[in-house]
């Protein structure tokens, strides 16, 4: 296989593969390091040194699900419940914008009402209204100072976009103003249609695992493996590039099931894959569970060692799905301070820093350790931009950042 090739896995291979990358006893260091070289080759052929940002707005904590893992669910106790006003949402975005973010993400608790559906319609039309009528305004002023003839198609456009009858997800500013992603869990074909067509266009929605039987222990039975696959499935036709995730070391989980999540998110056809390790959380259900089976090892190591087996995952994404888009997901940081550093290296190529405003983020704590809590998005920004150059990469700016792999697959 020459170096930078994607190569068509199956379910066993890739057992194999991480058996030799990761299991003490059979690992394989020579195999390892050809992985993490294999992969981070495939990342530079579609992607160059650039990685996609997307700032991570978690705008409500309000969660009326109770998946057993989640530090914000129903039944969570000692939590503040929390949205962020449509202004400070709006006001948020344009921060990103002018920064040279491409794409926010804007999540969520799950909150199947009505009014939740006009505040996110209302918030994806505000945003992209504001960012595409920048653009415009500043295409405008450009050609004034270059001393062009003014455009009359920019002046008619612009019009549009002030007016009542803008929709976010018209194709003609499609790549102007901000990018929008979602993940808002899960809702009706009707409602990811309106979420859609006002301009949300990237949608995260993870399976934590394809394995039906895993997935009803760390879940109520309210809360069915088959309702979150037909969401998935929804999300890909009514148009959104999808993305999908697993939680890893999850307990009972083996690594026959995560070789099956990779085949997973292959069939199913997925854009964008989100991994992190399952850490845990006071107070809920599979923490529990966690203690039951890995409370006689040591925290620490055990934790490094799932920190270790997500970034082979990572790798054997890369290499298997080619141009999809791969995050470094905050939980890799968790865990290890250049947790996301090292998944770059290794096949991921979106970075999600978190603009939450700081008062809020203590109340969006999905695990313990979460990082950044006392951050403001500022010393995020400058942070992450650091982090980057040290390892030879830098932000794409100003770009969406599409996953090739929703226009071609390879
Ligand atoms: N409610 C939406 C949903 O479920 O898709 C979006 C928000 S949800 C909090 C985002 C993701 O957080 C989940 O898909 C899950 O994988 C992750 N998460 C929740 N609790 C976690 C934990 N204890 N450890 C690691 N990841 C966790």
């Amino acid at each position: 296989i020459g170096l930078g090739e994607v190569v068509c896995l199956g379910q066993n291979e890739i057992h194999g593969l991480m058996e030799m990358c990761w299991k003490e006893g059979s690992r394989d260091e020579r195999v390892r390091e050809a992985l993490f070289a294999h992969a981070n080759e495939v990342t530079r052929r579609f992607f160059g040194n650039k990685v996609f940002y997307r700032g991570l707005i978690e705008f409500s904590n309000v969660c009326q699900n109770d998946c057993l893992y989640c530090g914000i669910r129903k039944n969570q106790p000692n939590v503040e419940r929390y949205t962020i006003s449509k202004k400070q949402l709006l006001s948020i975005a344009l921060w990103a914008h002018d920064n040279g973010y491409g794409s926010v993400m804007l999540q969520s608790g799950e909150l199947n009402h009505p009014a939740r559906m006009k505040y996110l319609t209302d918030v994806i039309t505000a945003i992209r209204r504001e960012t595409v009528l920048t653009n415009l305004e500043k295409e405008k002023r450009h050609r004034r100072h270059s001393n062009q003839a003014e455009d009359p198609a920019i002046d008619e456009l612009i019009e549009e976009v002030r007016s009542e009858s803008f929709i976010g997800s018209d194709p003609r500013f499609k790549d102007k103003g901000i990018g929008i992603a979602l993940s808002v869990g899960e809702l009706s074909e009707a409602d990811y249609r309106r979420l859609h067509e006002a301009g949300g266009h990237r949608y995260l929605l993870r399976i934590e695992s394809s394995n039906p039987e895993l997935y009803s222990k760390i879940h109520p039975p309210t809360q069915p493996f088959a309702k979150r696959l037909a969401c998935l499935r929804l999300l890909k036709k009514v148009g959104f590039q999808v993305g999908s995730g697993v939680m890893i070391g999850i307990p009972g989980q083996t690594l026959e099931d995560l070789a099956r999540d990779i085949v997973f998110f292959r069939d199913e056809d997925i854009d964008m894959v989100g991994m992190g390790p399952y850490i845990t959380q006071e107070d809920t259900p599979v923490a529990d569970m966690w203690q039951a089976q890995y409370g006689h090892v040591d925290k620490k190591e055990h934790m490094a060692e799932m920190f270790d087996l997500t970034t082979v995952l990572i790798s054997i994404c890369r290499i298997t799905m080619g141009n999809i888009n791969i995050a470094a997901t905050t939980a890799l940081q968790a865990i290890n301070a250049n947790g996301r550093e090292v998944a770059l290296r290794r096949g991921a190529n979106v970075l999600m820093p978190i603009l939450t405003p700081t008062q809020f983020r203590e109340n969006y704590q999905l695990y313990e350790g979460k990082p950044c809590i006392t951050d403001t998005a500022e010393q995020c920004k400058e942070c992450l931009n650091f982090r980057l150059k040290s390892i030879g990469k830098e932000a794409a700016k100003a770009v969406w950042g599409d996953p090739p792999h929703f226009y071609q697959h390879v």
